[in-house]
């Protein structure tokens, strides 16, 4: 969101839902701050902006945003019951990898290491597909697809869509070669199924930077790059990260 406060406001702050807004000054008076909505939000959300005024008396205001559900398409799946149920062992191994992604979310890093729009991570020209989509395996519903999936010939390159650091990078159960980079203020995204990636945790990568090759590695019916955006943990459109206009 883009806002433009009064000239003389000073120290302007702002929440949303009691988090704090990062709000990054983008000239002529505006400010923009990156807020992300959890696909499966719905309801109201209280924006809270507060300043000073030239005598250092507080000044707040508050309005309600209306977050409207979104419908998803919902995609029924029968797999034979072996294929879906985890032997104890991998069932553990799953939950140890989830652990670590829930865990990256929670931190934010205060720097903001991207700059300017976001580039798609493959350069095909391939349209993300599937956000959201709420897949029910025989007959039990799953979580909803958080991410979304280009196809793309294994090999093809995948790039980094803005400056990061690379925040995981290790093969996991269900995502296969999974790499995960942390853009700043608590924006992360996510690549799994990769054939390798070419970058280790704590590197810094440049926008536009090779940093994996799309394959079919994990649970996957085939190779493609599943692109997934958490911005403070909410799970977010990966097409709305690309349509932002940002300075
Ligand atoms: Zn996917």
């Amino acid at each position: 969101m883009t806002l433009r406060p009064a000239a003389w406001i000073d120290e302007l702050r702002g929440s949303l839902d009691n988090q704090p807004l990062i709000l990054s000054p983008i000239g002529d008076g505006r400010v923009q701050a990156l807020v992300g909505i959890d696909l499966e939000a719905a309801g109201r959300l209280l924006l809270r902006l507060e300043g000073k005024d030239p005598q250092g008396r507080a000044h707040v205001r508050k309005w309600p945003i209306r977050v409207r559900s979104r419908r998803f398409a919902v995609q029924h799946l029968t797999l034979p019951q072996h294929m879906v149920e985890l032997d104890p062992e991998t069932a553990t191994r799953v939950s140890e990898e989830a652990g670590r992604l829930k865990a990256l979310w929670k931190a934010v890093t205060p720097e903001r290491l991207w700059r300017g729009a976001f580039l798609s991570p493959v350069i095909s020209g391939a349209k993300p597909e599937g956000f959201g989509l709420r897949r029910i395996i025989n007959n039990q519903p799953r979580s909803p697809h958080s991410g979304a999936d280009y196809k793309a010939a294994p090999g093809s390159v995948v790039r980094a869509p803005n400056a990061a650091r690379v925040a995981l990078a290790e093969e996991q159960f269900f995502a296969g070669n999974a790499l995960v980079l942390d853009h700043g203020l608590g924006l992360y995204t996510i690549y799994f199924h990769l054939q390798d990636s070419l970058v280790k945790p704590s590197d810094l990568v440049q926008k536009g930077q090779e940093v994996g090759r799309v394959g079919a590695t994990g649970r996957t019916t085939g190779p493609h790059l599943h692109f997934g955006v958490r911005l403070n943990g909410a799970r977010i459109d990966p097409a709305a990260l690309l349509r932002l206009s940002l300075r």
